[in-house]
């Protein structure tokens, strides 16, 4: 029936920068769905955990440094131990750093383009690996941006690797869709996490981003997460390549 192709009993779901924001509220989804739950970060995975545990989930932690993308094997290996198995990688943590152009220091690009965008590369790759060599299907969902579209204001870096992870996600799934990996992406508007909060502190510009939202409102992280879900799920099994707007309206406008 149509609802239990949502449904991701038996699924194990890694997911990384679960501690807070988007990757929380993907993580909470997922464990919603019936998934099991790794959640990687760097940070205290406490209230992560105790909501997935009080609805009667699994969740499991792999600390990592997301920035350094030679630990990515090493990592998805942790993952893998965690729960015997991987269906799901969500790529989700992200770092954004804010300089003019033409000051922006290389130590914050390199920081950017490796978290963003080398790490989920070779995490991806250890994910296609395994799936290939064990004749598994996998999904793949990373969190791109509207700046995969758009050029943001001092955030090159950023910009840049998010534009990347979408041409990547097209990428990925042109070399593995005939392996059953689906290789998607979701672009988030606006969403009041930590990333957001400079931006939310310079009131004039949370103003004027709040007035070109059609729906009126900024988004939490739970907005975000039924994307994550389906495109997770067996209901998405047809979808592939493609980068998943979730903004409240914003590229319409
Ligand atoms: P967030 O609350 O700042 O979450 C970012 C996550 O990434 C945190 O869990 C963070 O861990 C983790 N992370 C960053 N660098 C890491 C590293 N070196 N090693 C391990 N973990 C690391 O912001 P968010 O909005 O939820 O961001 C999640 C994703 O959504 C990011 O990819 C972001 O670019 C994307 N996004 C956000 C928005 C938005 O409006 N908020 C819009 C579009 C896309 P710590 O807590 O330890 O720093």
């Amino acid at each position: 029936m149509m609802l239990d192709k949502f449904n991701l009993s038996g699924k194990v779901a890694v997911v990384t920068g679960a501690n807070t924001g988007i990757g929380q509220g993907i993580a909470w989804a997922m464990a919603e769905a019936g998934a099991k739950v790794v959640g990687v970060g760097r940070s205290d995975m406490t209230a992560t955990r105790e909501y997935i545990e009080k609805i009667g989930g699994e969740f499991k932690e792999v600390m990592a440094d997301l920035s350094k993308p030679e630990k990515a094997q090493e990592v998805f290996d942790n993952c893998l131990a965690c729960f015997g198995k991987v269906d799901i990688l969500v790529n989700n943590a992200g770092v954004i750093k804010r300089h003019d152009a033409q000051d922006f220091p290389a130590d914050d690009w390199n920081l950017v383009i490796n978290t963003n965008l080398n790490t989920i590369f070779f995490l991806s790759q250890a994910a296609a690996k395994y799936w290939i060599a064990n004749n598994m299907r996998g999904k793949i969902v990373s969190t791109s941006s509207l700046l995969a579209y758009q050029g943001g204001i001092r955030v090159p870096a950023y910009t840049a690797s998010k534009h990347a992870v979408s041409g990547m996600t097209k990428a990925l799934c042109n070399d593995w869709a005939k392996y059953g990996i689906n290789v998607n992406a979701i672009a988030p508007g606006y969403v009041v996490t930590n990333n957001t909060s400079a931006l939310r502190a310079d009131e004039a510009r949370y103003n004027a981003i709040l007035e070109r939202i059609p729906h009126g409102r900024w988004a939490q992280p739970a907005d975000i997460a039924g994307a994550a879900v389906f495109l997770a799920s067996e209901a998405a099994d047809y979808v592939n390549g493609i980068t998943l707007p979730v903004d409240g309206g914003w590229l319409a406008r």
